[in-house]
């Protein structure tokens, strides 16, 4: 035990590069693996120790920290080393096969590989808010400022969450790891220290801000483009607007979902829209032009003489833009329903009243086939 810097241990010059350390450690570790050497406890330890100083080592965060805080920063602390060799092995040697090695631990671990340690302390939360526009709009795309509370990153500290003067510290609990293991006999299982969330570092001193969180609740504004073509339920991501991670960690994200107005004229489905057009009963009868009211103004339709109650109409890109293809345009339909007057004037009434007479009985190629029916219905021929 006379030695046990981490360097010495894999028989590296302080400087080696990382290429160098992998090729260092991949020699040691096959030579050192436990199936190996059965039985051999020496050849255990040793397996153990230049994993644990090979975990170190090739991360830059923490060989940064081995280098200041000296070999004591990764020992001792919390305990035993917080790295399972065997993890390590296999994702230095690959997975699977691997000549034998790693392959019969495979069961234990379940591929629960290391998710990549991140800097700093704990993710902020995704926040989320919605944003009502109208139909309009949302054929258009509007801009929109979103006013909302999140936590945002102290500022006195910007973010550490030390008072100033105040440096970091080890974290107690994990040495600095960010890890903390717990041996079941051979095996050891580690987790995220749930004192420093991972960071490895505690503070001295904490800000009197944030009470050493590094973030602080804020009302916060965001500006947000709603693209064109947007749907209700649209969900829009801001980047880094979400809550401030603890202690200068990242930042999450926000999420807009986008609400979209019901509107008195039109439908939508997808990027077709719908309009119940009335129809006045004359003018379906003698055919002529009547506006349809578009997202933008209203454009003439021409009616064929006849037209008959549910005829729709096809208005070709009146409807939503796409918002995934700016070429593509939804088209508008006019459904057509004729409108009955309730009331008539008395001279109205005359002439309707002639042209009744006028159809007579013997009314109407359009209408025989239902007359008809009807009569032979309440002769009781039927
Ligand atoms: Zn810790
Ligand atoms: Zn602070």
């Amino acid at each position: 035990m006379a030695s046990e810097d981490f360097y010495e241990l894999l028989g590296v010059p302080r400087g080696a590069s990382p290429e160098e350390l992998k090729k260092a450690y991949r020699k040691l570790a096959v030579k050192y693996h436990p199936d190996k050497n059965p039985g051999d406890k020496e050849a255990e330890e040793q397996f153990k120790k230049i994993s644990e100083a090979y975990e170190v080592l090739k991360d830059p965060e923490k060989r940064r920290r081995y280098d200041q805080f000296g070999p004591d920063a990764f020992r001792g602390g919390g305990g035993g080393a917080a790295v399972d060799p065997f993890d390590l092995f296999r994702d230095v040697f690959g997975g699977g096969g691997g000549g034998g090695f790693g392959s019969i631990f495979e069961e234990f671990f379940g591929g629960s590989s290391s998710q990549g340690q991140e800097t700093g302390g704990a993710r902020g939360s995704d926040l989320r808010v919605s944003v009502e526009i109208s139909l309009k709009q949302a054929a258009e795309g509007v801009d929109r400022e979103i006013k909302y509370r999140r936590y945002g990153i102290c500022g006195p500290c910007d973010g550490s969450g030390a008072a100033s003067g105040s440096g970091k510290v080890m974290c107690p609990t994990c040495g600095g790891i960010g890890q903390v293991a717990s041996n079941q006999g051979f095996i050891s299982i580690r987790r995220t220290c749930p004192k420093c969330s991972g960071s490895g570092v505690a503070i001295e001193n904490p800000c009197g801000t944030c009470g050493g969180e590094g973030r602080v609740r804020e009302p916060a504004t965001v500006k947000v483009s709603i693209p064109k073509g947007v749907d209700d339920g649209t969900r829009l991501c801001s980047r880094g607007r979400g809550d401030a991670g603890l202690m200068g960690g990242p930042s999450a994200d926000l999420y807009v979902f986008v609400q979209v107005k019901d509107h008195e004229l039109f439908e939508r489905d997808g990027d077709d829209l719908f309009h119940e057009l009335a129809l006045p009963y004359t003018l379906a009868t003698l055919g002529g032009a009547i506006d349809v009211p578009t997202l933008n103004g209203k454009v003439s339709l021409k009616i064929p003489a006849g037209t008959q109650s549910g005829r729709t109409f096809r208005l070709r890109d009146k409807g939503m833009p796409n918002l995934r293809s700016s070429s593509r345009v939804g088209d508008l339909y006019a459904r057509i329903t004729i409108h009955v007057p309730k009331k008539l004037t008395k001279k109205q009434r005359e002439l309707l009243v002639d042209f009744a007479k006028s159809c007579g009985d013997k009314d109407a190629d359009v209408d025989e086939g239902i007359i008809d029916k009807a009569k032979r219905f309440f002769d009781g021929e039927d």
